[in-house]
This record gives structure tokens, C-alpha cells and sequence, in this order.
């Protein structure tokens, strides 16, 4: 008899049910929670772990994610989210961790008919099938209406004290952690940024333009302004202090893709970075952007420092050419639009 399963924790309401269920039938549950490059609710993870007493283990996603992402074979949801493939493969590694620790099964909060992009009931399926769990994946809170896993059929989980849960309702979950007595009841944890449409345009665009793109390229993602100059090419720009912050750690981390950053000399102004190819319309590109986004008052001409690769630094005249008037960030309109011009 199996007393000990592995939970998927997302720190949201869900998954804190499906862990107190088992609490609640005597079953150790280690709690696991996947830090993707688009998530960011570990520390909703941390504190969920912590309310319910269960040991947390986070887990990175390696790189082979991106392939995923790249060529989803289920798809992808209304953003750039490939939420079934996502699934099978958090389960995939969920159930190798089950095996180190010895555990018997693994549980999650999904319930049936909640999510219209993984959570329809040949979507579970499916998912558990390819994850290779099949019956070892047991959904405490629409147990009822799917098939008895093998922790039910042996008598492990009492398939009685468990729910038959369909659909986008709220309202009896809610009931459900406060008689278990829940104290915190955080709303459904996605923070994913690829559920973000104009989140999900950027990432499109890697994917469509840069298929070589790596880790970095899609890491960088979330900071600062991003264009598209040509197909090799990108400029980033830091929106704030804490961007420029960013953007300068990431030119400095040994598989950045960048390959020249930009400041201003004599005007107050954004950082920014070439990634790809820097050639000279790249620089004179990015260097108006950095004027476009700074505040020149003269006197003389703006200028400003290009620190290219194993190049001496100097400086460029900056100016904003019709490129840099038109320029939009990527993720304010349409991917279609693909050319020199930025999107
Ligand atoms: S919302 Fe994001 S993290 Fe969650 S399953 Fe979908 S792609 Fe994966």
C-alpha cells in the first residue's frame, strides 16, 4: 500500500485542494513545482507548500522545452501557450521524480471541463497517457467522473472521500477550501506569460524569425522594449531602471546573444542592446532609439557609447531616422507585419 504520492503544486486554489484531499486520507504528499522561463509564481508555490506542511521541490525546465514550444503537437491555447504538451511534459518529469523518491502515484488540481486548452477530458487523458503515468495520475477533484486509477482501485485513496468536479465554477472549490479549512484561498495560479497575447507576439516572432533562437533570447523577453530590425536582428531598450538593470546583466551572461550594448553619452536615456548581427544600421537603429526614449537638451549633438564585442568602445551621433519614428514594440502589433520595419 502506497502512502506517499507526488503533487504538482502551483501555489493556486486547485492544486491546495488536491494535496489537503490526500492530507486528509493519511497520504505523505511532496509537493513539486515547475519554474518555467515564462512562469513566475514560485513564491505562491513557496507559500502554498508552507500552508499546507509539505515539503516543495522546484524544478527548472531545460531546454528542451523549446522544442516544445516551437512545434507544440497539441498546439497552442489563445496565446503562444502549448498547455497539453506543457502538461505531458511537467508530468513526464514529475514521474521520474515519483520514481527517485519512491513514491506511489502523483496527483493534480486539474479539473474536468476548467481550462478549454488542457483540461478537457481527452485532454487529461491524453496527457496522461503520453506522460507515460496512465493510470498512476490520479485528478482528486473530478475523480468521480473519470475512470478509478490504480490508487483506487487498490484501496490506496478511498475513491468515496474524493469529487466529481466539472466545469469553470469557482463558487463550490471555494466552499471545498474553506471546510477543509484552507486558510489562504488564492485564485487559479496561471501567471504565464504565455497566455499573454502580446506576450505570446514576441514569442511568436522568435519562433517565426529565429528559429535558432536559444534560452537567452527567449529569456530576455520580458525586459524592456523589443524591435525587430531584421532577420538576424533585434534591439531591446530598458523601460525603467530596473530593465536597464536587467538588460546589462544579461549582455554579460557567457550564451547571450547580444553582441553590442548602447548608453547615452551626454543625454539621459535608456540602455539598449543589439542581439544578432550589429552592423552599422543596427547600431545608428538602435543608438535613435535610445534618443527617442532619452531626453536630449543639447548643447552639441547626442551622443552615444557603442560597446560592441571585442571591439573598442565609441561613439555615434544618434538621430531618429523614419525607421526609429515608426518603430513599434514587438507585442503592440500584429506579427504579420515582418519586415526591416519593427513590428
Ligand atoms: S499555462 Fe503555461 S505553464 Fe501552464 S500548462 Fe499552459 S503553457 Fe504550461
Amino acid at each position: 500500500m502506497s502512502k506517499r504520492c507526488v503533487a504538482l503544486l502551483s501555489g493556486g486554489l486547485d492544486s491546495m485542494l488536491a494535496i489537503r484531499l490526500m492530507q486528509e486520507q493519511g497520504i505523505e504528499v511532496e509537493a513539486l513545482n515547475f519554474k518555467t522561463l515564462f512562469t513566475c509564481c514560485q513564491d505562491q508555490s513557496a507559500q502554498a507548500a508552507h500552508d499546507l506542511g509539505v515539503r516543495l521541490t522546484v524544478v527548472s525546465q531545460d531546454d528542451d522545452y523549446l522544442e516544445l514550444l516551437r512545434k507544440p503537437e497539441y498546439g497552442y491555447g489563445k496565446g503562444a501557450n502549448p498547455c497539453v504538451d506543457c502538461r505531458i511534459y511537467m508530468f513526464d518529469k514529475a514521474k521520474r521524480f515519483m520514481e527517485q523518491i519512491d513514491a506511489g502515484f502523483i496527483i493534480s488540481g486539474e479539473v474536468v471541463g476548467q481550462r478549454p486548452m488542457s483540461q478537457k477530458r481527452t485532454d487529461l487523458e491524453v496527457i496522461a497517457h503520453h506522460s507515460h503515468l496512465d493510470d498512476l495520475l490520479l485528478r482528486p477533484l473530478s475523480a468521480r467522473v473519470l475512470h478509478p486509477t490504480l490508487p483506487e482501485r487498490e484501496g490506496w485513496v478511498d475513491r468515496e472521500k474524493l469529487y466529481g468536479f466539472v466545469g469553470r465554477s469557482r463558487k463550490e472549490l471555494i466552499a471545498l477550501g474553506k471546510k477543509l479549512g484552507l486558510r489562504s484561498l488564492p485564485t487559479p495560479s496561471t501567471g504565464c506569460a504565455l497566455t499573454e497575447p502580446l506576450f505570446s507576439q514576441k514569442v511568436f516572432d522568435l519562433i517565426q524569425i529565429q528559429p535558432q533562437a536559444r534560452r537567452w533570447d527567449y529569456e530576455v523577453l520580458r525586459q524592456g522594449r523589443h524591435f525587430r530590425f531584421d532577420a538576424e536582428t533585434k534591439v531591446m531598450v530598458g523601460r525603467n531602471e530596473a530593465e536597464n538593470d536587467a538588460l546589462k546583466y544579461a549582455h554579460q551572461l557567457p550564451d547571450a546573444a547580444s553582441t553590442a550594448y548602447l548608453y547615452p553619452a551626454n543625454f539621459l536615456g535608456p540602455f539598449a542592446l543589439v542581439a544578432g548581427r550589429a552592423s552599422e544600421k543596427a547600431v545608428a537603429f538602435a543608438a535613435g532609439l535610445l534618443l527617442k526614449y532619452g531626453k536630449f537638451e543639447g548643447p552639441g549633438e547626442p551622443l552615444v557609447e557603442v560597446v560592441q564585442r571585442d571591439q573598442p568602445s565609441r561613439q555615434v551621433v544618434a538621430a531618429v531616422s523614419d525607421a526609429v519614428e515608426t518603430a513599434r514594440t514587438l507585442g503592440s502589433e500584429p506579427t504579420s507585419r515582418r519586415s526591416q520595419q519593427p513590428i
